[in-house]
């Protein structure tokens, strides 16, 4: 951390908070009441006033090797000052090409190809694009409808927002995609509250699919995307034996199935991939966050060689994807993924998760009594939440106080609505989970 009573720009409050419109923020009341992070190290914040906050979730699901890791500081310092840019459209550079071999090592085979992007919204819409285009090289340009679920996330891209399930981060924006339909979310709580791990109850909802392939026929329908654990809608998980099913009917029907692992991705829940824990392989991949460690932003879309393949097919010298961004295999990202990479295997980080959970769910479940209004607990590798009842005629306004007397007290948890999820960065010791549970047992013992 910076020596107390440091200066350097960002440390302090800043002058003014007009100009700068946040994010997913009520910025009027942000405004009135602020929360400003200055610096971070290992697994902790300071506020602009030099507390500790313990940080419960990875920045934003993403800072999975902690913060300032010396290895990937050094690495984005000294690529910046090797190389700032290259373009690699008809151009290139090594690290990409260096990144991309080291990330196939990582994934599910045959998932060998890896394109890369600058966010998670950005990896969909380009997953998204592939499958169409997919089915379109290979002679079916009719199969170009999408399915997405209720309740999910995929970012924020109109391609992100069609197929994604969250009411509110589509009503604003007029009709979306045409041609996209959603399967039904396998958050049921009545039948699952309380359940360790996966929800004992819900595998028939994977049947809703072969509903919307009977409505649309399979012939029209390029894929299917889903979280394999959605994150942002509160943390719902699959069923047993639901990704399974998934995978099968998607198979009966040439329809490709892309996971969006942009929260799962980089050991969240115990292996490389949620994926591989899960034992499904998808066609396609999206990753973004744990990519850097929320370093610098990257993304990416790791594509089977099937898919891949049927895009080499053209002439030689033909572009085989008209599709890219500016800044796709940024070297300076690069860098840091590559740094993050090793920090990860150094530390057996990418399986941490695992000989965590345990652990980290006695000491959820554990919460349990600490408030009337929690009405459900769901843990998943170093993965947790706790549902809240909402307050009458005020939906969201548990959580919002939860969130709010939590960063005082010196934690960061993130809240959905009357939802609080955790997801601590890996390196979390045996000791931050109890600090972490101790101090959010005394905010929710408050409602
Ligand atoms: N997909 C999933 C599953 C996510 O959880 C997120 C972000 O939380 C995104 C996509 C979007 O990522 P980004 O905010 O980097 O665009």
């Amino acid at each position: 951390f910076p020596a107390p009573g440091a200066t350097a720009p960002g440390l302090t409050a800043p002058a003014s908070m007009d100009a700068f419109w946040m994010p997913f923020t009520a910025n009027r009341q942000f405004r009135r009441s602020p929360r400003l992070l200055a610096a971070a190290e290992g697994m902790y914040y300071r506020d602009v006033e030099g507390r500790p906050i313990l940080d419960g979730t990875a920045g934003l699901w993403c800072c999975n090797a902690g913060h300032a890791r010396p290895r990937i500081v050094q690495a984005i310092a000294r690529q910046a000052a090797t190389m700032d840019f290259a373009p690699h459209f008809q151009m290139g550079s090594p690290l990409p090409f260096e990144l991309a071999g080291r990330l196939k090592e990582l994934a599910p085979r045959p998932l060998d190809h890896v394109f890369f992007t600058n966010s998670g919204s950005e990896s969909v819409d380009t997953a998204l694009k592939i499958a169409i285009a997919w089915h379109r090289a290979r002679g079916e340009g009719q199969r170009a409808k999408l399915i997405g679920r209720e309740k999910a996330y995929h970012g924020v891209g109109f391609g992100g927002i069609s197929v994604g399930g969250l009411p509110n981060n589509r009503k604003w924006f007029g009709p979306g995609l045409p041609g996209v339909d959603h399967m039904r979310h396998t958050l049921d709580i009545a039948r699952n509250a309380f359940s360790r791990g996966l929800p004992p109850h819900g595998v028939e909802l994977a049947e809703d699919l072969e509903r919307l392939v009977q409505l649309h026929d399979p012939s029209t329908i390029a894929a299917v995307i889903v979280e394999p654990i959605s994150g942002s809608a509160g943390v719902i998980l699959p069923p047993p034996g639901y990704l399974q099913r998934l995978r099968e009917i998607c198979d009966n029907y040439g329809i490709l199935l892309v996971f969006d692992e942009v929260i799962t991705g980089f050991g969240r829940v115990g292996a490389p991939f949620a994926a591989q824990r899960f034992g499904v392989t998808p066609d396609m991949m999206t990753v973004a966050k744990g990519l850097t460690s929320g370093c610098v932003p990257m993304g990416a879309v790791f594509v089977s060689d099937r898919v891949h393949e049927a895009f080499m097919q053209g002439p030689e010298g033909a572009i085989d994807l008209f599709h890219g961004y500016t800044y796709s295999g940024h070297p300076l990202a690069c860098a840091a993924a590559l740094a993050t990479l090793d920090t990860y295997a150094e530390e057996g980080l990418l399986t941490r998760a695992l000989e965590l959970e345990d652990y980290w769910a006695d000491g959820l479940h554990a919460l349990r009594g600490s408030s009337p209004h929690i009405i459900d607990i769901r843990n998943y590798g170093l993965i947790g939440a706790i549902e809240l009842a909402p307050q009458d005629g005020a939906p969201g306004a548990r959580g919002y106080q939860v969130l709010e007397q939590a960063f005082r007290k010196g934690l960061l948890v993130r809240t959905t609505g009357d939802t609080i999820a955790l997801s601590p960065p890996l390196i979390v010791e045996r000791r931050h989970i109890d600090d972490m549970f101790s101090m959010l047992g005394e905010v929710l013992a408050t409602l």
